[in-house]
């Protein structure tokens, strides 16, 4: 089956600084794909060079198998949605998801917006003023306005990012619901890892213009590929010692051959993470049932240890 989206070599260079390096990629047809990563690593870049709003310095972007490397964007049928939906709050819910098939002079507009707010369950606000509808429904609204003229792929650049926390946690089950519904390829770009764990069938990590892994999350944070991607994915970073990672989970309390003085405890539900450090200082989260005191050892031992190649550095405060 030909992939939704590909990407060959694709490179990018500002002068001399080369913001996205030789990546290649295959999304397929019907795929949610997360794009993950700190900010400042090319996300933007990379979605800016799928629709087309940049080139590529070299390298080939394919839709539906089909080169699209030169083709200016008007005639990629991609649709973007933005992190602040972009909406026109002064018009009406059915001015504004009518608006791209107004710009293209299509026919049938009424038809045509009856059926995606059908699909989107949002008929019943057509009459509405975008300024009068929930943050909820303004994400259906927008998602309307990119599906009414049949697009071969949704693009959405952090579209969660200007939600309030409570309404964001329910934006994002619905974005997920939706885009299982409609069956159509979603490529999602973020720097949040609650939102690349929810929505990812896969994540693909972005750093420093190059993708370190291409996985579902659970991999990436079960059986990270670099020790990078260890260090960035999960609540924690990654723990270390002797030069091998191991996450809290992995870990036996009370006894063992490794021990941490420990700094501070914090509750999660009904178990505690441990924060400490080892003698020779590395840094150390562990679980615990129990509340333990500050500035006591704790012995552990590791079941599971993952090795890499690459050296561990920390990504806190790059985020
Ligand atoms: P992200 O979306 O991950 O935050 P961006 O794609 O916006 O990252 O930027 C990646 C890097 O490319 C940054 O260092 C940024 O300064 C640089 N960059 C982005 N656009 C340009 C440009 N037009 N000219 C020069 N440098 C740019």
């Amino acid at each position: 089956m030909t992939a939704k989206l590909e990407l060959r070599n694709v490179t990018k260079a500002y002068g001399k600084t080369t913001v996205i390096k030789n990546l290649s990629l295959l999304v397929e047809e019907g795929e949610f794909f997360v794009i993950l990563g700190p900010s400042g690593t090319g996300k933007s870049t990379l979605l800016k060079l799928i629709v087309g709003i940049e080139q590529p310095t070299s390298g080939q972007v394919l839709i539906d198998g089909k080169d699209v490397t030169a083709m200016p964007p008007n005639r990629r049928n991609l649709a973007m949605v933005f992190q602040n939906y972009a909406l026109y709050p002064n018009m009406n819910v059915f001015n504004n998801i009518a608006f791209p098939l107004k710009m293209h002079h299509s026919g049938n507009i009424t038809q045509k917006v009856r059926e995606v707010a059908e699909k989107l369950n949002i008929s019943e606000i057509l009459g509405k003023r975008v300024n009068q509808i929930s943050g909820g429904q303004q994400q259906r609204v927008a998602l309307a306005r990119a599906m009414v003229r049949n697009p071969a792929m949704f693009l959405l650049d952090e579209p969660l990012s200007n939600l309030d926390a409570r309404v964001r946690f329910s934006a994002r089950s619905e974005l997920k619901r939706l885009q299982q519904d409609l069956k159509q390829t979603f490529v999602f770009v973020t720097h949040d890892q609650k939102e690349a764990e929810a929505l990812g069938d896969r994540v693909a990590v972005l750093n420093q213009g190059q993708f370190q892994q291409i996985a579902p999350y659970k991999e990436l944070y079960e059986e990270p590929a670099t020790a990078w991607v260890g260090d960035f994915v999960g609540d924690f970073p990654m723990n270390f010692v002797d030069g091998k990672g191991f996450r809290p989970e992995w870990a036996n309390i009370g006894s063992g051959p490794y021990s941490i003085i420990i700094d501070s405890s914090e509750s999660f539900g009904d178990i505690y993470y441990v924060f400490g450090r080892t003698e020779s200082g590395e840094h150390i989260v562990l679980k615990s049932p129990k509340l333990l005191s500050i500035g006591s050892q704790l012995k552990f031992s590791v079941t599971r240890f993952k090795e890499f190649r690459d050296t561990p550095q920390s990504t806190v405060g790059n985020v």
